[in-house]
């Protein structure tokens, strides 16, 4: 394919096909991992977004090859599809309309608050499609330190209200999580506006990081989230901290491996009936002094 791809490494845990639409990010986030890339030059990177080549026309001819079993692809791992320069070119838009039309299912992932709602309307009733917005923090100050040229924790809450309130699936990324507390709040307070959590810890800012008991955040976010009953998705990088990753565990997938053979069950169920049978006698003679 040409513009849909498969992610690696630990994108797959977010989705198995993506599409991403432009070139930079204006969002400039401080945690962002892309800046990192080897081919990448930081200072360009944060200061355009240029719509991929030819995007539209590849997506087109990949879409021609997907059917109904297309799992679902997410928009996007880089270059948030929502950026001030969408608003002028409209590949986001373009991008939602032709998976829709081939009744392809996508979730969208953004940053960019309130311009997404402009596209709304497509989404609006189609069953297939997610939208989500990445939000860590409820303190503001921290988000302008953090995501400086990203629309406001107020305004992207504002999108996935709207979009709840149309019927639209709504998911929120909390990730990276960088202050456990502001992120557990996120959950208390806007848990009813949000159908799927996906819930992952900072990486590659070790001394932040060590400040914090990444084990006890995780217990108590499965703890809050339980409680509400909210749908949610701990990723690996916070669930294989926990003492209890490292125990082995029970392998269930192969049949043999949970069930003895039948015979063996058969026998070991005759001899249970027989022994009941028996202390049923036992139990009858000493109250009647005779057998049943
Ligand atoms: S919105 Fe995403 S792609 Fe853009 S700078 Fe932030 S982390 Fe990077």
């Amino acid at each position: 394919m040409k513009i849909i791809y498969e992610p690696k490494g630990k994108a797959r845990e977010y989705a198995e096909l993506a599409i991403n639409l432009y070139n930079g990010c204006i969002h400039g986030c401080r945690y962002c991992h892309i800046a990192k890339m080897p081919w990448v030059s930081p200072d360009q990177y944060y200061q355009t977004a240029n719509p991929k080549k030819n995007a539209i026309a590849k997506l087109m001819d990949d879409v021609s090859k997907l059917d109904g079993n297309t799992p679902e692809i997410h928009l996007s791992f880089t270059g948030d599809v929502y950026q001030p320069a969408e608003m002028q070119l409209h590949l986001t838009r373009k991008t939602i309309a032709i998976l829709i039309e081939h009744g392809l299912p996508f979730t969208i992932l953004t940053k960019g608050g309130t311009r997404a709602m402009k596209d709304f309307d497509l989404l609006t009733g189609y069953d297939k499609a997610s939208f989500g917005s990445t939000i860590v923090f409820t303190k503001q100050a921290d988000a302008d330190y953090w995501e400086p040229n990203a629309p406001s924790i107020v305004n992207r809450i504002k999108a996935v209200e709207e979009a709840h309130s149309r019927g639209i699936r709504t998911w929120i990324s909390l990730e990276p999580v960088i202050d456990p507390k502001q992120a557990l709040e996120l959950i208390e307070y806007f848990h009813h506006i949000v159908d799927h959590w996906k819930v992952g810890k900072l990486n590659h800012h070790p001394e932040i990081e060590s400040k914090v008991d990444w084990v006890k955040f995780a217990d108590d976010a499965k703890a809050l989230l339980d409680r509400l009953g909210a749908d949610y998705y701990l990723k690996k990088s916070l669930t294989s901290l926990h003492p209890q990753a490292t125990c082995p565990k029970p392998t269930f997938t192969e049949k043999e491996e949970v069930y003895m053979p039948r015979a063996l069950r058969v026998a070991i169920m005759d001899h249970d009936r027989a022994l009941a049978k028996e202390r049923r006698r036992n139990i009858a003679r000493k109250l009647h002094g005779d057998v049943e």
